[in-house]
């Protein structure tokens, strides 16, 4: 997978800290992995050291399938960062992630399919898009 990233990358990258480096880790195997608290089994979103149900700092990074559905949605029609110009319009969702009780809702891009198609509610599965050797963001796709 390492092959296809670019040799370059302009847009701005994500800063992995202790909380979320086992997350991007899992993206660059392309594996999608949230945290489940090990005490009362609740998922949550974003990465953190503490179940806020139950106050347990006991989790693990739960392998997901990377399906989910169309929470809510935005088109990008302007952006103020130059590197983003060639891409516009795009889309900048929030993902349901299927299995996690609903309690993630990942923010991401939707890709492959022209914004103005996609809907609330629309099946999708995680789609890594590897951009350098050591990060791989999890975008999604529409399905079926
Ligand atoms: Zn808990």
């Amino acid at each position: 997978m390492k092959d296809r990233a670019p040799a370059s990358y302009a847009k701005p990258l994500p800063v992995p800290d202790p909380d979320t480096q086992p997350f991007w880790d899992a993206c660059a195997r392309h594996e999608l992995r949230v945290q489940r608290c090990t005490s009362c089994a609740s998922f949550r979103w974003p990465p953190g050291p503490l179940c806020s149900h139950c106050r347990s700092w006991d989790f693990e990074w739960a392998k997901v399938d990377g399906t989910g559905k169309v929470y809510s949605y935005v088109i990008v029609h302007y952006s103020v960062v130059p590197a983003f110009a060639t891409e516009m319009p795009y889309v900048v969702a929030q993902v349901t992630l299927d299995g996690t009780q609903e309690a993630v809702r990942m923010t991401t891009n939707i890709v492959e399919i022209p914004p103005d198609e996609v809907t609330v509610g629309m099946p999708v599965a995680v789609a890594f898009e590897d951009v350098t050797p050591e990060i791989s963001l999890a975008k999604f796709r529409p399905t079926g």
